[in-house]
Order: structure tokens, then C-alpha cells, then sequence
């Protein structure tokens, strides 16, 4: 399984649909490998797919639950603390807890999968016509 099927995220880093987009990308690299014959059996060559992922959007997820817990708490004294907590902190800090996080979330040492070419049949139909 790839994208929400499997690692729903909260939606509060914007990352959701990027991680599926990543998924697609690693899926169909570890599809070509297969094909190459780098892996015994299809079963392995998914494993070696759901190992590559998974620590990536597990940590977004970590990360999105956090920021939605904090963000939408119900307990007016919670509340109350927290936002006590957010006017004491300065906007520097938070600029740069911010920064971190997304730092986390995309990861230091990311590299993007590598992009597969695919050829488009072309069509008539294809250009945008700007009239
Ligand atoms: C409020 C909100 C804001 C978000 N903002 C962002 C954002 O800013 N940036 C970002 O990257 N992500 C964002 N996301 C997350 C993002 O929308 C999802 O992570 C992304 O759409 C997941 O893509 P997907 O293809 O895995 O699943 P989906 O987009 O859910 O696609 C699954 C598709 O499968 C179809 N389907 C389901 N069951 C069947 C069936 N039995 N047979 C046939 N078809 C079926 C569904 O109708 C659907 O079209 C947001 C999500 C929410 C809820």
C-alpha cells in the first residue's frame, strides 16, 4: 500500500500528499529493480520498499499528531496554558522550532526517490489553448 492507505497523516505540515507522491516514486524504482532482478521474489522486493519508507512517514506523522494535539486541545486550561506558553515564547524561537520541524519532517540527509521517465503518448489534444 502507498499514501493515506497506509500512513494517514495529520494534516497540519502540508506533507501528505508529498509523501504519497515519494511513495509512488520509491514503488515504481524498486518495480524497475525487481525487473532488473534484484530481488528474489516480489515479497522481498516490497519489503525492501515498506523499510525504505518507513521511518520518513512515520516521522511526519509523529510530528502532524504532535502539532494537532497541541493545536486542538479542549480543555480550557490547557488552552489557557498553552497559549500562556505561545505569548511568552519569542516570535524568534518559535520561527526557529518551526524551522526544525520541517527540517525533521523533510530530513537532513532526504535525497528525493529518483525520478522515473515515463513517455506520454502525444495528442492533439495536448496543448493548452490559450484563447
Ligand atoms: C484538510 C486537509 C488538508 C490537507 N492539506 C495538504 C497539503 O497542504 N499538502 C499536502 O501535501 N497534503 C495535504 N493533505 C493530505 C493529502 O490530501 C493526502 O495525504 C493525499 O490526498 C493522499 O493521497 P492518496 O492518493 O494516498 O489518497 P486519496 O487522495 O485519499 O486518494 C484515494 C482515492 O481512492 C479512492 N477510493 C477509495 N476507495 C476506493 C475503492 N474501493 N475503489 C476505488 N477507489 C477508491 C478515493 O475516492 C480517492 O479518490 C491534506 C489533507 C486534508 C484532509
Amino acid at each position: 500500500m502507498i499514501g493515506d492507505a497506509c500512513h494517514a497523516t495529520a494534516p497540519k505540515l502540508a506533507q501528505g500528499a508529498g509523501l504519497s507522491i515519494e511513495d509512488a516514486l520509491e514503488l515504481a524504482n524498486h518495480l524497475k529493480d525487481f525487473n532488473h532482478g534484484a530481488y528474489r521474489d516480489m515479497e522481498s522486493c516490497f519489503d525492501a520498499f515498506e523499510r525504505k519508507r518507513i521511518a520518513r512517514a512515520a516521522t511526519v506523522q509523529l510530528f502532524a499528531d504532535i502539532i494537532a494535539l497541541v493545536g486542538q486541545l479542549e480543555n480550557p486550561r490547557l488552552i489557557k496554558l498553552r497559549n500562556d506558553i505561545m505569548r511568552l515564547v519569542p516570535q524568534w524561537t518559535k520561527s526557529k522550532v518551526f524551522e526544525f520541524v520541517v527540517k525533521i519532517t523533510l530530513g537532513w540527509n532526504y535525497r528525493p526517490p529518483k525520478c522515473v521517465t515515463f513517455s506520454l503518448p502525444t495528442s492533439s489534444h495536448s496543448s493548452i489553448d490559450t484563447d
